[in-house]
């Protein structure tokens, strides 16, 4: 039987390697076996993730293939209101407390969606554990996507040591958690005053205090901010554009802004990015969103 799941293409030689690691995130599918194309693997995985994409596996004989989901801590996101599929999912693996419905899309300004409970405890709160930081996460009450994990470790590497770094859309504070370890402050702002308690937990949880977590609509943040930034995170990919005036008046001449955009082509940003006197250092696709659009990541200097 052949099914429709997520799976990471990688060169067979460095294979093993990766499957075990994705076994010990809990992100490989078990139920489904791997493809070979060529030279490459296709490991079968929970969710989406970057890099992934839609493949069709075949599912191990007398495993019975899971309904597809994707996995945020201890909770399972079910694309359908599958309640027998959701005991199936928690029964498969004992780390998961909770399995959920996602009704709709990302809304409004606090970028949220509505959940209903399938199985387990009744909660949209758990813990997120990325590259050594713990997250407390609330699916409903705040954003949170473990799909960024690795652009937040290819921007934590740039940091300089004493950066004073600016987080215009924080969320729960996973960028601003993960930069914070050679800057000296971090200002991590976010319009959701539910998103900033968490961050403010986060902040306590991995023993962060060089975080300035600000409850603002970013928009206002350079009338009552002095500072300039070294760096700025902007990470709003459907509306962050209106957004960049703001980020070029908040970072130094020689900073650096690192702006999340939904595009459907490239270099959609480059004229806006010049003609507000900014040097794009380079252009990125993080992951596809639909066939016709990605999301993308533009270094920028400013000049
Ligand atoms: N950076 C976080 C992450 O990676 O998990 C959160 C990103 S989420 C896509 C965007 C966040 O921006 C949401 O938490 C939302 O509440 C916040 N937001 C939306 N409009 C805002 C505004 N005008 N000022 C400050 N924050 C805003």
């Amino acid at each position: 039987m052949s099914v429709e799941q997520w799976g990471l293409r990688v060169p067979a030689r460095d294979g093993e390697t990766i499957r075990q690691a994705l076994i010990r995130e809990g992100a490989l599918d078990p139920m489904l076996k791997v493809l070979r194309d060529g030279s490459d693997l296709i490991l079968p995985l929970n969710g989406p993730r970057e890099g992934a994409g839609l493949y069709s596996f075949e599912a191990h004989p007398g495993r019975e293939p899971l309904p597809r989901h994707e996995l945020v801590g201890g909770i399972a996101i079910l694309q359908d209101n599958d309640p027998a599929g959701a005991e199936k999912i928690l029964a498969s693996r004992p780390s998961l407390h909770t399995a959920v419905y996602a009704q709709g899309e990302v809304t409004g300004e606090y970028r949220t969606r509505e959940f209903t409970i399938l199985a387990g405890a009744p909660t949209t709160r758990t813990e997120v554990i990325e590259h050594g930081h713990h997250f407390t996460v609330d699916l409903a009450g705040a954003y949170f996507s473990a799909r960024l994990s690795t652009e937040r470790q290819r921007i934590a590497k740039q940091v300089q040591e004493g950066e004073v770094i600016l987080d215009m859309f924080a969320g729960v504070g996973p960028f601003a958690i993960a930069l914070s370890g050679r800057a000296s402050l971090v200002v991590a702002c976010d319009l959701n005053p539910q998103a900033v308690v968490l961050m403010l937990e986060n902040c306590r949880i991995n023993r962060v205090e060089n975080i300035l977590p600000v409850v603002a609509d970013s928009r206002r943040l350079a009338e009552v901010l002095s500072w300039r930034f070294d760096r700025i995170i902007m990470n709003l990919p459907l509306s962050g554009t209106e957004f960049l005036p703001e980020a070029f008046r908040l970072c130094r001449p020689g900073g650096i802004i690192h702006f999340y955009s939904l595009v459907s082509s490239e270099g959609e940003h480059t004229a806006r990015i010049c003609e507000l006197r900014g040097e794009l250092i380079a252009e990125r696709v993080v992951r596809s969103y639909s066939p016709a659009q990605w999301h993308a990541v533009y270094d920028i200097r400013v000049l």
